[in-house]
């Protein structure tokens, strides 16, 4: 089994993670850093120290806004943005679930849309978040979903993709060559 680092260093961005220096410069302009767990530059210390266990149950990826800041100013030319995401998918791969945030049943409501459908169903896509999340908090989105609904911006029934069955095959080929890495 690779090592922490090098599962980091083998995705697209987190190439240059050894070249940090551990300046600082990416949490100092990080907007969220005081609600992560660990800021950027923690982060990139403690993925490089093999803290694996740590850094996937944190909730400092989740929190990234994806901004870009991090990105452009780091000196050394290390990609905290898409690192941040790099940890999402690894989390999600690898089964860890953070405590305070629902981002992740989020994204996972989106990606379950993405494959039944080759689009979003934004009303099965809601309906999937809040069953995993807080169903009662449903009942206070109801207001709204009805003025969607009758706007006819939320569809009771979701429209496919042409070509669904292409799009599962690609899906279901990159499924493969994640699980053989
Ligand atoms: S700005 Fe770049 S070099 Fe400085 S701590 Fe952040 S990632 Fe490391
Ligand atoms: S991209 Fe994410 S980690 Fe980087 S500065 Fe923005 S919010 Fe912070």
């Amino acid at each position: 089994m690779k090592s922490f680092v090098d599962e980091v260093v083998a995705t697209p961005g987190g190439e240059n993670i050894r070249a940090c220096i551990q300046c600082g410069v990416c949490t100092g302009s990080c907007p969220v850093a005081n609600e992560m767990e660990y800021p950027p530059r923690e982060i990139i210390a403690m993925i490089r120290a093999g803290m694996r266990n740590e850094v996937l149950s944190s909730n400092s990826m989740w929190y990234c806004l994806s901004c870009y800041m991090c990105t452009v100013r780091c000196p050394r030319g290390i990609k905290p943005t898409e690192i941040a995401h790099t940890l999402e998918c690894l989390a999600n791969q690898q089964g860890f679930r953070v405590k305070g945030t629902r981002t992740p049943a989020m994204y996972r409501s989106f990606v379950s849309s993405i494959k039944g459908n080759g689009r979003v169903h934004e009303l099965g896509m809601m309906f999937r978040y809040y069953m995993t999340t807080n169903p009662l908090a449903a009942l206070k989105m109801l207001p709204v979903g009805l003025k969607l609904f009758l706007r006819h911006r939320m569809p009771l029934i979701p429209k496919r993709v042409k070509g669904k069955e292409d799009l599962s095959k690609l899906i279901q080929k990159f499924a493969e060559i994640r699980g053989s890495e």
